[in-house]
């Protein structure tokens, strides 16, 4: 451990911890670990040490200790270990519980003594070469679909094959927007329900049947943003919507029987939980500290790197510190922007650049693994608020979900962020070089 010094002259290694020499200071606790702490007298000094200080009520004490301190220096020879960051790394095969500061959930990070990141990852078997004649997505086969909602296309006709990228209506819809969006009840006010209203969209991403999203040139993939932003944009109009989710499943395991790449958009007349909860959070912290959480959350990621996979000018592609999958991979704005809706268009490019990197390593890197893709955003209303940043996040979906998880909703993640992010940072730089 270069980066400590020993305590009382026996090396600070957390095994032999509980067996130093209690100090007359009351120094003797074990390391907070588990909460990213390794010193309980460490100054507050990140978002997760906001946490413990709310939580635990532990700022007060500490706070009160490290002035008692600076007032009497000669009072303690002790040496505490040096940690260059609360995001301390740990070896490589310890697991540990992390807080995710966006959820208020603890992750289990249970690192697999396996030599590769996932020694039997879940795979597609699904066949790359399903019949273009037959796909309703490839261009001559408008006839397919319903009648398309919105398309980029040069000419000027409508259904005709000549589009970049068309939107149409989901077949099979989660939600229809003909539907009564009154709550009502049965019986009993116990069992409330709504009607199904809401949209569902399709967003043909190319006219190319085996082109993956990473591997379209930037100028498609900068059109599909601004479609999709298009399509935000208009349904937030409609009152009944409160807030609209952007997705993409790629691959048997993320859910799509579909090759053609495309993403999908449901707008839906409540806002759904894990949004609302990441909101409020970020708003509660936000009253508390002033400061945005996520716009926190990613200076602490830059200033640390190790989690960082790529930076360019507008966009941060990092894998957070509690990822609830291995490789889950954040592209966050670097400005503040709460809404995806509000991205402005010279933005779309460098979104574009590093959507293609983060996808294109994992593509790479996990051997085209199945991925979900997601946009996070504010809610209606919500967009000018100053204490969130909208992110796409990257799921790949390379293990199971185990009943641990579901019944805790404790996710287990076999892969430190920190070693799947090192390992996709040289992916990306062999893309970088096979350019
Ligand atoms: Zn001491
Ligand atoms: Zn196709």
């Amino acid at each position: 451990m270069a980066n400590s010094r020993s305590i009382h002259g026996i090396p600070p290694d957390h095994a032999t911890f509980a067996a130093w020499p209690p100090c007359r200071f009351r120094h003797d606790k074990p390391p907070m670990v588990a909460f990213g702490r390794t010193h309980p007298y460490r100054r507050r000094t990140s978002v997760v040490d906001d946490w413990n200080a709310t939580t635990l009520g532990r700022f007060t004490s500490t706070r009160r200790q490290v002035d008692w301190i600076a007032q009497n220096p000669a009072s303690c020879d002790h040496a505490w270990p040096q940690v260059s960051s609360p995001y301390r790394r740990q070896s490589s095969d310890m697991s540990t519980l992390r807080y995710d500061v966006t959820t208020n959930d603890w992750v289990i990070v249970a690192p697999s003594r396996a030599r590769r990141p996932i020694e039997q990852p879940l795979r597609n078997t699904v066949s790359p070469k399903t019949a273009v004649q037959s796909c309703p997505f490839c261009p001559g086969n408008e006839r397919m679909t319903p009648p398309e909602i919105d398309a980029v296309r040069p000419g000027s006709n409508l259904n005709a094959d000549d589009w970049r990228v068309r939107v149409i209506p989901n077949l099979f819809p989660a939600l229809q927007i003909e539907e009564n969006p009154d709550s009502r009840t049965e019986s009993s006010s116990f069992f409330r329900y709504r009607g199904g209203c809401g949209a569902h969209e399709v967003f043909i991403e190319s006219p190319h049947h085996e082109l993956a999203l990473g591997d379209q040139p930037p100028d498609q993939i900068v059109l599909l943003f601004q479609m999709l932003q298009r399509r935000y944009n208009d349904l937030l109009r409609d009152p009944r919507f409160q807030a609209i989710l952007i997705f993409k499943n790629h691959g048997e395991w993320a859910g799509t029987s579909m090759h053609h790449p495309h993403c999908q958009l449901i707008a839906t007349p409540v806002v759904p939980r894990q949004s609302r909860q990441k909101f409020t959070i970020a708003e509660e912290y936000y009253d508390r500290t002033g400061v945005g959480l996520y716009s926190r959350l990613l200076e602490e990621e830059l200033n640390e790197q190790t989690r960082v996979l790529a930076v360019n000018e507008g966009f941060a592609a990092v894998l957070p510190y509690a990822s609830h999958v291995p490789f889950e991979t954040w592209i966050l704005p670097r400005t503040q922007q709460s809404s995806f809706g509000s991205v402005p268009s010279s933005q779309l490019p460098a979104l574009a650049e590093i959507l293609k990197r983060a996808l294109r390593a994992i593509h790479a890197g996990l051997d085209n693994p199945s991925f979900n893709m997601t946009i996070d955003t504010a809610p209606r209303g919500d967009e000018s608020k100053p204490w969130f940043l909208w992110h796409i996040q990257i799921l790949p979906r390379l293990t199971r979900r185990s009943g641990f998880e579901l019944g805790s909703g404790m996710p287990i993640n076999t892969v430190l962020p920190e070693d799947a992010a090192s390992f996709l940072r040289d992916v990306d730089r062999a893309n970088a070089i096979g350019d």
